[in-house]
C-alpha cells in the first residue's frame, strides 16, 4: 500500500463534486450543480480549434502561452477596460483560472503564510492555500445574512504572516459585485498591511440591468501589488478548453512562467488558437450569453417567488442564484441531499461556501429554460410534501 502525502490529505473533494458525484446516481435529474454552461462557444472559435488541429498546430508552446495570444489578451484589456499590460513580461496564458490561481499562489507563498479569503467564497481557493504549504483564513461570521463580508473583519484577521488577500468580484456563489466603496476600502488595507491581492474576475463577463463592475487594479497604487485573473470559460462558455489567463507584475509573471514548466509546459495549443479568435476583437463572441443567462435568471427568480418557505432576490451578475431555506428549518446539507433523493434535483449545500450560507443553497443556471421550469416544478412539489 502507498503511503500518500500528508498534504494531501488536508485537501478534501468539495461538496459541489459529491453533489454533482450523487446526482449520477438517477437518469433523470435536473443538475443545478456545476457552473458549467450548457451553450457551446460560438461556430468560429469552434472552427479556429478545429483549424490549429488540421494545421497540425498541436505542438508545445513557449511556457507562458503564444505570444500572439498575449498580444490579443493585451490588446483586449486595453480596448474593453483601459488597462495597459506589457505582453512579453506582464501576461501569462493559464490551463484556465484554475491553474492561474494555483500558480499564482505557488510563486507569492512561502510554508506557513497566510491567505485571507472571505466567505462566501469559491472553496477551491482554500484548498489550493493548503496545497502551497499556507494556511487559508477564512473571514466567515454565520450570523451574516447578506451574503457578503465587512473589510473591518478582513482587516482584524490581518496578522503579520499574512501575505495576500483573495476577492472575487463579481462572486461566485452569491452573484454580487463588490461595491466601487468597499473595493477601495479593500485597496487601502491592502496597501497598508503590503498585501497581495489575487483577483478572481471570471464572472465580470455576466453583468445584468447595467450594474457597475470595478477591479481593484484600477485603484491608485494596486497594480503593483495585483494579480489579476480571468478566463475563456465562463466568458466564451469554453469550460473545458482549459484556458485562461494572468495579468500581474513582471516579477509574478517571470515566477508563474518558470513553475510552469514543471506543472503542465503550456496550455494546449488549439486552444489558443481558439482563444485568439475569441479575444481578436473581430466580433462580439460571447455578448449573445447575458441574454441567454439573464433570461434564465428572471425566470428562476419568478419561479422560486412563488414557492412557499423559499426565497431569493436577483443576482447582479454570474449565473448563480442562492435560495434561501431557512424557512424549512434543514441545514443546506440536509435540504440538498433530500432534495437529491426525493425531487431528483440537485443543488450544492450553501454550507460549501462558508457557514454564513448555510441557510441557502445555490443553482447554477446552466441548464435550458425548459429544464429550469421542469426542476422549479420539481422543488415546487418537494416543498409541498414538507408541510
Ligand atoms: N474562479 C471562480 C470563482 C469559478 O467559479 C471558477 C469555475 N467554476 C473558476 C475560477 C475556474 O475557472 P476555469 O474553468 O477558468 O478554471
Amino acid at each position: 500500500m502507498i503511503e500518500v502525502s500528508e498534504l494531501s490529505k488536508k485537501v478534501q473533494p468539495t461538496l459541489t463534486r459529491h453533489l454533482f458525484n450523487l446526482a449520477k446516481a438517477y437518469d433523470d435529474v435536473i443538475d443545478f450543480t456545476l457552473g458549467d454552461p450548457d451553450i457551446p462557444p460560438h461556430q468560429a472559435i469552434k472552427d479556429a480549434g478545429c483549424l490549429a488541429i488540421q494545421q497540425g498546430k498541436t505542438r508545445y508552446s513557449q511556457n507562458a502561452g503564444l505570444l500572439e495570444l498575449r498580444q490579443v489578451i493585451s490588446s483586449y484589456y486595453q480596448r474593453t477596460e483601459n488597462l495597459v499590460y506589457d505582453p512579453v513580461s506582464e501576461i501569462m496564458v493559464t490551463v484556465g483560472a484554475m491553474e492561474g490561481l494555483y500558480l499564482a499562489l505557488l510563486s507569492i507563498l512561502n510554508p506557513g503564510d497566510e491567505v485571507i479569503i472571505p466567505a462566501p467564497y469559491y472553496v477551491n481557493y482554500a484548498q489550493m492555500t493548503l496545497m502551497c504549504h499556507a494556511t487559508p483564513v477564512i473571514i466567515d461570521d454565520p450570523t451574516s445574512k447578506d451574503l457578503t463580508f465587512r473589510v473591518e473583519d478582513m482587516e482584524r484577521a490581518i496578522t503579520d504572516k499574512t501575505k495576500a488577500i483573495i476577492i472575487n468580484t463579481p462572486s461566485n456563489p452569491s452573484g454580487k459585485i463588490i461595491p466601487s466603496q468597499k473595493i477601495a476600502e479593500i485597496a487601502a488595507i491592502a496597501k497598508k498591511h503590503d498585501l497581495i491581492v489575487l483577483s478572481d474576475e471570471v464572472y465580470k463577463c455576466l453583468i445584468y440591468d447595467g450594474s457597475k463592475f470595478r477591479s481593484i487594479v484600477e485603484e491608485e497604487g494596486m497594480r503593483e501589488r495585483t494579480i489579476l485573473i480571468n478566463s475563456l470559460s465562463k466568458e466564451f462558455c469554453m469550460t473545458g478548453w482549459r484556458i485562461g489567463y494572468v495579468l500581474a507584475p513582471e516579477e509574478v509573471i517571470a515566477t508563474m512562467t518558470k513553475l510552469q514548466e514543471n506543472i503542465a509546459a503550456c496550455v494546449p495549443l488549439p486552444s489558443q488558437y481558439a482563444a485568439i479568435k475569441a479575444l481578436g476583437g473581430e466580433a462580439d463572441y460571447s455578448g449573445r450569453m447575458v441574454e441567454i443567462f439573464l433570461k434564465r435568471r428572471n425566470l428562476l427568480v419568478d419561479g422560486i417567488s412563488k414557492i412557499p418557505r423559499l426565497a431569493c432576490s436577483a443576482p447582479e451578475a454570474t449565473f448563480y442564484l442562492m435560495v434561501d431555506i431557512s424557512a424549512t428549518g434543514m441545514t443546506s446539507e440536509q435540504f440538498a441531499v433530500s432534495l437529491l433523493k426525493e425531487a431528483h434535483v440537485a443543488v450544492v449545500p450553501g454550507i460549501t461556501y462558508g457557514k454564513c450560507c448555510d441557510s441557502y443553497v445555490r443553482i447554477a443556471f446552466t441548464l435550458d429554460e425548459n429544464k429550469i421550469k421542469e426542476g422549479l416544478q420539481r422543488i415546487h412539489s418537494f416543498i409541498e410534501r414538507l408541510v
